[in-house]
């Protein structure tokens, strides 16, 4: 952070999102790059990253919701924009006229799309998901053939196009874990059927950031990151960011609401599970749970202050949460700073992660409303 900030903010380092576009398309040379930006971009700010990222040369957007999806037609973001996540009775017409690539997994959908098209008097873009393995969404081997001839008679009457085949990994995050390469055998499987029965996909796709990181072979036409894009490792096994050269983009930080003098034995935040140990000096930091800060990284939680490593002292509560600060007296308003790139000694995300007991995806895509994002 330049300045201390006069209240809690995440900063949205929009160039360091640029390069890491730049960074991860130069890994997936011959595939198109979907900036995948559903959940707010991971808690970054959904439209100014969605801009920057297409700035950078993303070609296509991601998101899971429609809502997210007609957010960014209403924001201006024009272009390729994928949406997966429908349920029944969604708002498939304004899809279709939003121009979306909508998924499809299953016949209720398919039945759904085709009679807003109907409807429309235009075709619908659809993209047919192939469960391949994660056991989410996506269509099961045994009922690909089904989806697929659907698809191809609901195309031949002009309600939709098959604009693409795809599907997701369950263990990318785990290099060599066995399933990677069983999935990958099972979309080209059910990749190749549906072509053999005549569809024509622009585009085929199953990479996420991990793979987009450290499997070529599975980036096929597109490649979708999406944590990576924000500077932030899929996993431990997959490395930290700088291994793939890429930057953190988000900084959590907040002024010290208050400093003050306590004697030893004091008990700190409820349940006193953090007792003083000899006289001492508490920060408030005005952040808690209720903005995304986990409540699970009670007394672990790393905090740089006024320049020193803190750790959070006793339980982090809805708004706020505090630090020993060893009888140093910072001035009220020092800059405590959760995590960012961690190159000025503060914390990372994955930090945060680990001492919440949980992954660094939860840590920024769960800050919430109330902090300010600030676009760098
Ligand atoms: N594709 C789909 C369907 C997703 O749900 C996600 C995120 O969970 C992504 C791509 C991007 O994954 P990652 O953030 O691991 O790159």
């Amino acid at each position: 952070m330049n300045e201390t900030p006069s209240r809690p903010r995440a900063e949205i380092d929009l160039a360091a999102l640029r390069a890491n576009v730049r960074a991860l398309r130069a890994r997936a040379p011959r595939s198109a790059f979907m900036a995948v930006v559903k959940a707010d971009a991971y808690g970054h700010g959904m439209v100014p990253c969605a801009r920057a990222a297409k700035e950078a040369g993303a070609d296509w957007l991601g998101v899971a919701t429609p809502g997210e999806a007609l957010a960014l037609r209403a924001a201006g973001l024009e272009g390729p924009l994928m949406c997966w996540l429908w349920t029944p009775g969604g708002p498939w017409r304004q899809g279709i006229e939003a121009e979306l690539d909508m998924s499809v997994s299953a016949i209720w959908a398919l039945d759904e799309v085709t009679a807003a098209a109907r409807e429309a008097g235009r075709a619908a873009r659809i993209q047919l998901k192939a469960d391949t393995g994660l056991g989410r969404s996506g269509c099961q081997p045994a009922d690909w053939p089904e989806l697929v001839e659907e698809a191809l008679r609901a195309e031949a009457e002009g309600l939709v196009l098959v604009t693409g085949l795809w599907s997701h990994f369950a263990c990318a995050d785990e290099p060599g874990h066995p399933s990677i390469a069983l999935q990958l055998d099972r979309f080209r499987e059910m990749t190749a059927y549906a072509e053999e029965r005549g569809v024509r996909p622009e585009v085929r796709h199953i990479a996420n950031s991990p793979a987009t990181l450290t499997l070529p072979e599975s980036h096929f036409d597109l490649v979708r990151p999406g944590i990576a894009m924000y500077g932030v490792s899929p996993s431990a096994e997959i490395g930290v960011p700088a291994d793939f050269g890429l930057r953190p983009v988000m900084t959590l930080a907040a002024p010290l609401a208050l400093v003050k003098d306590v004697p030893a034995g004091h008990g700190v935040s409820y349940g006193h599970q953090y007792v003083t140990q000899g006289r001492t000096t508490l920060g408030l930091v005005p952040l808690g749970y209720g903005d995304g800060v986990p409540r699970h990284a009670s007394g672990t939680g790393p905090v740089l202050v006024a320049g020193k490593p803190r750790t959070v002292a006793g339980r982090i509560a809805m708004d706020q949460f505090v630090v020993d600060l060893g009888g140093d007296e910072p001035p009220v308003g020092s800059e405590a700073v959760l995590f960012g790139p961690g190159d000025k000694g503060e914390p990372t995300a994955e930090d945060w992660a680990r001492a919440a007991g949980t992954i660094a995806y939860e840590i920024v895509t769960r800050v919430g409303a109330r902090v300010e994002r600030v676009h760098l």
